[in-house]
């Protein structure tokens, strides 16, 4: 147990927890988690807590005041909730220093992970590729799903995107084609040698997914715990949305599921969050681009599609995604959206497509990107 010890009265307690904060910034001590003691604690209850802290397993650094004492915990914290000290009545309160995703984040794993999918790369390597993954919302026909391959293929896209189990809101619309859509998609992927993804709803579906190149949670099923955890086991490339209305620790706690249970293939995708304005079908969170490449590891996609919910702003959107260090972008095209059973007021044409790409490809150069 390291310790040092400072003259500290009640006045001085601001100081004192902003002196050790500095301290712990500096990470002299390589201190995870501090845990501030309720002035005048007895020094037997501080010994009997930090005895049953180093009993878990982690050194304890003793800052003592005269009146405060703080706790700062060396070690793997990231099993241990904040709320679960509280409930000791000598506690004051409790800060975490370190992140809670511990495999998501850098801090232990500094290289940039790339994933491969048949000719497309997720993520930062040396050729710096920019992934597009395009392709309608479902999977609706044969006729449709091989048109909207083989054009999106002409126009530069790196992997098929085609919802065969759709997440919808009134169980009266178009729930997907299933299987049928599956072996669709499958034949698609055969005509056009792209690689594809589709989105997975539930475990019993797990399958279906043998050709399938990426599996897609979607934003509804963020935190379906169960269901990441069996994606986590399949070692598959693993798409994960953004929830509806998710906080960023809250995704990339869920991003830490999949990654816990054994797969390290996870692609994180933004695609919009709930605000209070519906001017747009959600709202695109540019910031959590840069945000998502400093802390994590993981590629970062972006769906502008979802997110604004109207064709026309879509490249736009493209755009700025690729100008704020995206990785790659899914977009939804369909050969004839005004006939498409899902979300075809979104979808670009295969001639809008083809034109995005090419500002896209001037986009990514400026990035020091190739499309
Ligand atoms: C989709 O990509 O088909 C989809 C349903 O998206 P989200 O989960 O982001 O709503
Ligand atoms: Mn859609």
């Amino acid at each position: 147990m390291g310790e040092f010890a400072i003259s500290c009265g009640p006045q001085k307690l601001y100081t004192f927890i902003l002196r050790t904060l500095v301290l712990i910034r500096n990470r002299r001590y390589n201190i995870c988690m501090i845990v501030v003691l309720k002035p005048k604690t007895r020094p037997d209850v501080v010994e009997a807590l930090v005895a049953q802290l180093e009993e878990k397993g982690f050194k304890i650094h003793l800052s003592r005041g005269e009146e405060t004492t703080i706790l700062g915990l060396i070690g793997d914290t990231s099993h241990t909730r904040e709320e679960s000290f509280l409930a000791n009545d000598a506690v004051e309160s409790v800060m975490r220093v370190t992140s809670p995703y511990k495999l998501a984040g850098r801090a232990f794993h500094p290289d940039n992970t790339v994933i491969r999918a048949g000719n497309a790369v997720l993520g930062r390597d040396s050729n710096a590729q920019l992934a597009v993954i395009a392709g309608p919302c479902s999977v609706e026909s044969e006729e449709q799903i091989i048109a909207v391959a083989k054009a999106v293929k002409a126009a530069g896209a790196k992997i098929l995107r085609g919802g065969a189990f759709k997440p919808r809101t009134s169980p009266y619309s178009f729930q997907g084609l299933g299987s049928e859509g599956m072996d669709l998609l499958l034949a698609a992927k055969k005509t056009s040698g792209l690689p594809v993804i589709t989105e997975l709803m539930s475990i019993n579906q797990l399958d279906l997914f043998a050709g399938i190149d990426i599996i897609q949670i979607g934003a509804r099923n963020m935190q379906n715990y169960d269901l990441l955890k069996e994606v986590g086991l399949s070692g598959k490339p693993v798409l994960l949305k953004r929830g509806l209305s998710s906080t960023v620790k809250e995704f990339l706690m869920s991003v830490e599921y999949i990654l816990a249970a054994g797969n390290p293939h996870v692609i994180l995708c933004e695609r919009g969050i709930r605000t209070f304005d519906p001017y747009t079908r959600n709202t695109l969170d540019l910031s959590v681009i840069p945000w998502l490449q400093k802390e994590t590891h993981l590629p970062v996609v972006v769906d502008p599609s979802h997110a604004c919910g109207m064709s026309w702003m879509v490249p736009t959107l493209a755009k700025a995604a690729v100008a704020a260090g995206a990785d790659g972008i899914m977009v939804e095209v369909h050969n004839n959206p005004a006939t498409a059973l899902c979300d075809g007021e979104q979808s670009l044409t295969p001639a809008a497509f083809a034109e995005l790409m090419c500002k896209l490809a001037e986009y990514a150069k400026l990035e020091g990107r190739t499309l």
